[in-house]
């Protein structure tokens, strides 16, 4: 349920009114917009009796929210979230950024990678430390070595860090490091605990859909971890598993505009993933970023065919410069249009 306040309001009134509203066992989320202050009621509203709300001086309207997803969802929160990365990084709100780096954290030739993808434009380094495998004897990742080199490059680089977080016994971990962007991979996608604990912190979670995943599954998952507290996520599609077998996943990009319909939160993109082929990245990268992406993920080495993981859908340093001037043109030509 959320509740319209009337402009006169003060804050005094909001504040008896917010009151009320936690007596009730609820949780109150106010969203203050332009000209509207919007206040939305989480937790069992059953016992509420919306004509009763409707009848109180300082408020316009009531509306029922029938989604199960409601801190996620833009009836409660209209204007676009704008999530704050650090080193003056912020995706949504027509703020456009792309996250790039190598799929894993091998070692030194992640500063080399780092650099390139710096001097091409991308905003966010990424590289996993902790990898998720389907199998037990595949490359698993550095862990704590590779979180330090990639605090390494991000002071050297002043740029944030993109990194995969897969336990939550590995939190402080990443806060000792202080990482700036926590990813959820699409393995934990409904890993309840993970959500629940990386939404006690204030962190920037990377949300990755699940393989097959729904978009509500998906903005249940956010719920999850916005329900703790935390409300800077990002919502990455990155491809679900269907019958197509000539790529990897297929990329669900109506995704991206639905997300951006039903949620304020920012929508990422990951063509890499999404097709895990080299030559389908560009292409879908052109596509996520026309289809109104805030921001995209793309895998980057300089030796793909020596990479640890994930050489198949890697992009050189110079494929990787030629697609940024290829989505700044994207861009323009669809600036004003998606936001
Ligand atoms: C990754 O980003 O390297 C990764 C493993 O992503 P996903 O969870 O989407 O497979
Ligand atoms: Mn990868």
């Amino acid at each position: 349920m959320i509740a319209v306040v009337k402009e006169s309001a003060t804050e005094d009134q909001i504040g008896h009114f917010v009151d009320w509203i936690e007596s009730k066992g609820l949780r109150a989320d106010i969203s203050k917009g332009t000209g509207e202050t919007i206040i939305g009621l989480v937790g069992d509203t059953t016992q509420i009796d919306p004509f009763l709300v409707e009848s109180m001086d300082i408020i316009d309207r009531v509306q029922r929210v029938s989604e199960p997803f409601k801190r996620a969802n833009r009836k409660f929160h209209p204007l676009d979230t704008v999530v704050d990365c650090g080193h003056g990084v912020k995706i949504g709100g027509g703020n456009f950024n792309v996250i790039a780096g190598p799929c894993s954290v091998e070692g030194e030739n992640l500063f080399r990678i780092a650099r390139a993808v710096k001097e091409a434009g991308a905003t966010l380094l990424r590289g996993g430390a902790y990898k998720p495998r389907t199998s037990p004897y595949s490359y698993q990742g550095m862990g704590e070595a590779g979180l330090d080199l990639l605090a390494e490059a991000r002071d050297e680089l002043d740029m944030p860090i993109v990194t995969e977080i897969m336990d939550p016994r590995d939190v402080q971990q990443f806060v000792d490091r202080n990482i700036e962007v926590w990813q959820i991979g699409a393995r934990n996608a409904q890993n309840f605990p993970l959500l629940k604990e990386v939404g006690k912190t204030q962190t920037p979670i990377l949300l990755k859909r699940g393989v097959a995943g729904t978009i509500d599954e998906l903005l249940m998952a956010a719920e999850y971890i916005m329900s703790e507290g935390n409300p800077n996520v990002i919502l990455c599609e990155r491809g679900i598993r269907t019958f197509e077998r000539r790529t990897r996943n297929t990329f669900d990009l109506n995704a991206v505009p639905v997300l951006r319909q039903l949620s304020h939160l920012p929508v990422c993109a990951d063509p890499s993933h999404a097709t895990g082929y080299t030559r389908y990245v560009v292409p879908m990268a052109l596509a996520a970023t026309a289809a109104g992406a805030d921001c995209l993920e793309i895998e980057v080495h300089d030796d793909p065919s020596h990479a640890w993981s994930d050489g198949a859908q890697a992009l050189t340093p110079k494929m990787f410069r030629e697609a940024m001037a290829r989505i700044a043109k994207v861009r323009e030509a669809v600036a004003g249009e998606v936001e």
